[in-house]
C-alpha cells in the first residue's frame, strides 16, 4: 500500500498544484493533501476555504483526500502512516530549500522518503503569490487557477478595498 502526502500552504490552489495531484495521485495507492495551518504567514484564504477549495477541484480523483495539520510534515505523514512525501521543483530557486528539507526529514524518520516531481513546463513560473499579486490589481487570473475559484480570489481583494 503505497501512501503519500502532498504538504503545501496551498493559499489559493493554483493549476501548477493541481497538476501534481493528478500525477501523483495516479502514482500511488492513496494521497492525502495536506494543508498546512502555519502560524508565521498571513495567509489569504481560511484553513477551512482552502479545504473546501481543493476538495472540489479533486472530487474525480477517488483516491486523493484533503486534510489539514500543524507541526513537521514528517510526524504528521508518520501520523497518517504515509511513508512517502510529495513536493514539487519548479526552479533552481526551489531545489536548495527543498533538498534541504528532503535530507533532514530522511534523517529525522528514515522510513519516510521524499518524491520530487518537476513542474509541467506551462506552469514552470506559477505559484500562490504570483497569483495574489496579479489578483489584488484585478488582473487577469485565468490561466492560473480554476474558473470556479476565480471569484472568490477576486473577492478577497474587494473586500479588503471597502
Ligand atoms: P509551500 O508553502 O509549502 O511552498 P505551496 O502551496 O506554495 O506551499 O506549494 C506546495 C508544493 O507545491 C511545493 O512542493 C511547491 O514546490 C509545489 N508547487 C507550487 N506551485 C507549483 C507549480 N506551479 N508546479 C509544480 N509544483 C508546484
Amino acid at each position: 500500500m503505497k501512501r503519500a502526502i502532498y504538504p503545501g500552504s496551498f493559499d489559493p490552489v493554483t493549476f501548477g498544484h493541481l497538476d501534481m495531484i493528478e500525477r501523483s495521485a495516479k502514482m500511488v495507492d492513496e494521497l492525502t493533501v495536506a494543508i498546512l495551518v502555519n502560524h508565521a504567514k498571513n495567509p489569504l484564504f481560511s484553513i477551512e476555504e482552502r479545504v473546501k477549495m481543493l476538495e472540489e477541484m479533486t472530487d474525480h480523483l477517488s483516491n486523493v483526500t484533503i486534510q489539514s495539520f500543524d507541526g513537521l510534515t514528517i510526524d504528521y505523514a508518520r501520523s497518517i502512516g504515509a511513508n512517502i512525501i510529495v513536493r514539487g521543483l519548479r526552479a533552481v530557486t526551489d531545489f536548495e530549500y527543498e533538498l534541504q528539507i528532503a535530507q533532514t526529514n530522511r534523517i529525522v524518520n528514515p522510513e519516510i522518503d521524499t518524491m520530487f516531481l518537476t513542474t509541467s513546463l506551462e506552469y514552470a513560473y506559477l505559484s500562490s503569490t504570483i497569483v495574489k499579486e496579479i489578483a489584488s490589481y484585478g488582473g487577469d487570473i485565468s490561466k492560473f487557477v480554476p474558473l470556479q475559484l476565480m471569484e472568490r480570489i477576486y473577492a478577497k481583494y474587494d473586500k479588503n478595498k471597502e
